[in-house]
């Protein structure tokens, strides 16, 4: 039970790697927060985890890219909880193509999704974690924002910018106890790489020195490391899990 008790926000945790991270706090004794705009759908059994580990899962409907709603839903949870000792940023998006035939709303929607909505959580959690003098903040950026990728202009910025907007607020907080660390996911198996062509995926499939797609579970094993007391003294890091992709 690494985090038994430990209240924490997991946003985009209906599905995909979110789903994984929210199943495995729950699992560890966690009371988790799901932020998302759809339920998930194995609620019933996400519930069923928490019962046995002797944590709870709620779920609060909220935009994302919508900063009042953000706000809203995250300082309702802190009121509630009385503090937050874990939250995870993971909901994301792409909108993938070509510069030339990029339109200006698949940039900012991509952004907004993306890096605003870090913003807006860590903003408010920041400041309670910061009154606590603990917590850990992990934020879900991607390899495309270390290494970039054709036809993701807009994704790698946002996750880029993720990764230079979680080491300035690790210098930030830090002497406050609290920590915000990176995980850098190469081609996890989700709805959102469900959508790439098979050629597009057999030629990721050859740059993987493990010669596999990750799972969302393979994420989520990091997420728990990160969250827990075993990670006390990592704090401003970038941790890959891509099966090599990025070495
Ligand atoms: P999925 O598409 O499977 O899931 C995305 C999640 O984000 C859903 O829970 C969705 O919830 C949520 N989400 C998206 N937009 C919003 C929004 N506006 N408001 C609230 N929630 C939102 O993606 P993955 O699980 O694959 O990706 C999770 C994270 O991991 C993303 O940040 C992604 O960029 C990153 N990543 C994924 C990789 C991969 O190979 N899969 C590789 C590298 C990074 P809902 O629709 O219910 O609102």
């Amino acid at each position: 039970m690494m985090l038994k008790g430990k209240r924490s926000i997991v946003t985009g945790g209906s599905r995909g790697i979110g789903n994984a991270i929210a199943r495995e706090f729950l699992a560890q004794g966690a009371t988790v927060y799901i932020l998302s705009r759809t339920p998930a759908d194995n609620q019933s059994e996400l519930e069923d985890v928490a019962r046995e580990a002797g944590g709870a899962l709620h779920w609060r409907e909220t935009d994302m890219t919508r900063e009042e709603q953000v706000t809203k839903s995250v300082d309702a949870i802190i009121g509630e909880a009385g503090g937050v000792d874990v939250l995870v940023n993971n909901a994301g998006i792409t909108r993938d193509g070509l510069i030339f035939r990029m339109p200006t709303s698949d940039w900012e929607d991509v952004l907004r999704a993306n890096l605003s909505s870090a913003f807006f959580t860590c903003r408010s959690v920041a400041r309670a974690m910061i009154k606590q003098r603990a917590g850990s903040i992990i934020n879900i950026s991607s390899v495309s924002g270390i290494m970039g990728n054709a036809g993701q202009v807009n994704y790698s910025a946002s996750k880029a910018g993720l990764i230079g907007f979680s080491k300035s607020l690790a210098r930030e907080v830090a002497a406050r106890g609290v920590r915000v660390n990176v995980i850098a996911p190469g081609f996890i198996e989700t709805d959102m790489t469900r959508a790439l062509g098979d050629k597009a995926r057999e030629a990721l499939m050859a740059q993987i020195p493990l010669s596999r797609a990750g799972l969302p579970a393979d994420v989520a094993a990091l997420a728990l490391f990160l969250a827990g007391d075993s990670s006390a003294y990592i704090t401003g890091q970038v941790i890959p899990v891509d099966g090599g992709l990025s070495m």
